[in-house]
C-alpha cells in the first residue's frame, strides 16, 4: 500500500510517498529558510501562505518521480500537530480536502512520531526497544522507545530547546539565522576549552536538560570581550574570540546531551540509542556521542543528515508503519480537520 505525506508545521514544506514496508518512493522538500532571514526567524503568517503555494507543487513532483498517480495512493498522511497553528492548518486543510475528494482515509501523525522514527529510513535502521534522543528547534526530550507507538518520556528541557539555544546563541552574537549550522560552522575553527561555560544540570540525578542559563553565560562572555555594559549596545567581537565562544558553547551543549543520553540508556538497559531532530545534524553531537556509546557497548543510530530537519519523509514513513500495524486505518472517515498546535508525543491524534 501507499501512504502519501505531507508536512508543514514550521518552516518546511515536505511532501513524499512511502509503502507500507517502509520504501520511500519520491520525496521533495521547500524550505522557507530564504523568506524567513531578513526576519531573523518564522514569520508564522509568511509561513502558512508560502506552504499553500508549494503544497500542490511538490505533491506532482513526488508522483511524478515515484511513476505514480494520486489514483494509486491509499491513504493520506498530515502532521496535524505540533507546530505553528496557521502551518499546521495549511497542510491539514489540504491533505483532509484531497482524501475526502479521492475517498481515501487521513492518517494524522505527530511530527515527533515523525523526528523519531527518522533514524529507521536508514540503511543502519534499529530495532525496538530503543533510548532515544531528540532534539530539534523546538523540543529536547529522553525517551524509551518499547516499540512502535509506545513511547515513555524520560525527561526534557525545562526551559530552551537544544536548538532553540543554538539558535538564539548565535543570533546574540552576530551570526545569521538558522543560527545552529552557522554556530557550528564557526565553531569547527574555534578552541573549544578557551572558555569555561556551565554544563547546566549534568549532575542533576534526573534526565531532564536546561539550556537557557548557558546562552546567559554566553552572552555575559561576550559583553566581556566586546567591553560593553549593556546587552543591547552592539557587540563587536574579533572572528577569533567568536569562534572560540562558539566552539566552548557547542562543546557544553555537546557534554550534556551526550553524557545524559549515555545515563538514560543505561539505565532503560537499551543496547540502543536513537537521535532525531535538526540538532542531530551536529557534527560534534554525532561524533562525540558515538565515541561514548561504544565505550560501552551501545549501538548509536542517526536519521540521514537530510532527515534530520523537517521533511515529508518521516510524516509519510510514520504513517505507513502504523498503517502496516493497524490496517483498519484505512477504514478511518474522519476529516475533521483537527490540529494541536501543542501537545505530547502521546496524545492520540
Ligand atoms: P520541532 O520539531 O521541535 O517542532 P523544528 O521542526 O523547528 O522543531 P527541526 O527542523 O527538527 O526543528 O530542527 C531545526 C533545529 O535544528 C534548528 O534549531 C537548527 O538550528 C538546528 N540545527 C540544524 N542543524 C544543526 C547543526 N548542524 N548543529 C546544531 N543545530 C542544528
Ligand atoms: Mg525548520
Ligand atoms: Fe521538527
Amino acid at each position: 500500500q501507499l501512504v502519501l505525506g505531507f508536512e508543514s508545521s514550521c518552516d518546511e514544506t515536505g511532501v513524499a510517498l512511502c509503502t507500507t514496508e517502509g520504501t520511500i518512493l519520491g520525496q521533495a522538500l521547500h524550505s522557507q529558510i530564504a523568506m524567513h532571514k531578513d526576519y531573523g526567524g518564522v514569520v508564522p503568517e509568511l509561513a502558512s501562505r508560502d506552504h499553500i503555494r508549494r503544497l500542490i507543487p511538490l505533491m506532482n513532483q513526488v508522483l511524478a518521480q515515484s511513476g505514480k498517480t494520486l489514483q494509486d495512493v491509499d491513504a493520506i498522511a498530515v502532521t496535524t500537530g505540533p507546530g505553528l497553528p496557521g502551518a499546521l492548518m495549511a497542510g491539514t486543510a489540504f491533505a483532509t480536502s484531497l482524501a475526502m475528494g479521492l475517498g481515501k482515509p487521513v492518517i494524522p501523525v505527530h511530527h515527533l512520531e515523525g523526528h523519531l522514527l527518522s533514524p529507521l529510513l536508514s540503511a543502519t535502521s534499529p530495532e525496538f526497544p530503543f533510548t532515544a534522543l531528540l532534539v530539534s528547534g523546538g523540543h529536547s526530550q529522553l525517551m524509551a522507545v518499547q516499540t512502535l507507538g509506545q513511547y515513555t518520556l524520560l525527561g526534557e528541557t525545562l526551559d530552551d530547546a537544544a536548538g532553540e539555544a543554538f539558535d538564539k546563541t548565535a543570533k546574540m552574537i552576530g551570526l545569521p539565522y538558522p543560527g545552529g549550522p552557522a554556530l557550528s560552522a564557526l565553531a569547527e575553527r574555534g578552541d573549544p576549552t578557551r572558555f569555561k561555560l556551565p554544563r547546566p544540570m549534568l549532575h542533576s540525578g534526573d534526565f531532564n536538560f536546561s539550556f537557557s542559563g548557558l546562552k546567559t553565560a554566553v552572552l555575559t562572555t561576550a559583553m566581556k570581550l566586546a567591553g560593553v555594559a549593556q546587552p543591547s549596545e552592539t557587540m563587536v567581537l574579533n572572528p577569533q574570540d567568536k569562534a572560540d565562544l562558539c566552539a566552548s558553547f557547542q562543546a557544553a551543549i555537546v557534554d550534556v546531551l551526550v553524557k545524559k543520553s549515555i545515563a538514560a540508556t543505561r539505565e532503560s538497559q537499551h543496547q540502543r540509542l536513537v537521535v532525531a531532530g535538526g540538532v542531530g545534524a551536529n557534527r560534534l553531537l554525532r561524533t562525540q556521542l558515538t565515541e561514548a556509546a561504544s565505550k560501552r557497548g551501545i549501538q548509536v543510530y542517526f536519521p540521514e543528515l537530510s532527515l534530520c530537519t523537517d521533511n515529508g519523509a518521516m510524516i509519510a514513513f510514520a504513517a505507513a508503519l502504523r498503517l502496516k500495524a493497524n490496517p483498519k486505518l484505512l477504514n478511518r472517515q474522519d476529516y475533521s480537520m483537527q490540529t494541536r498546535p501543542r501537545c505530547p508525543l502521546n496524545t492520540a491524534l
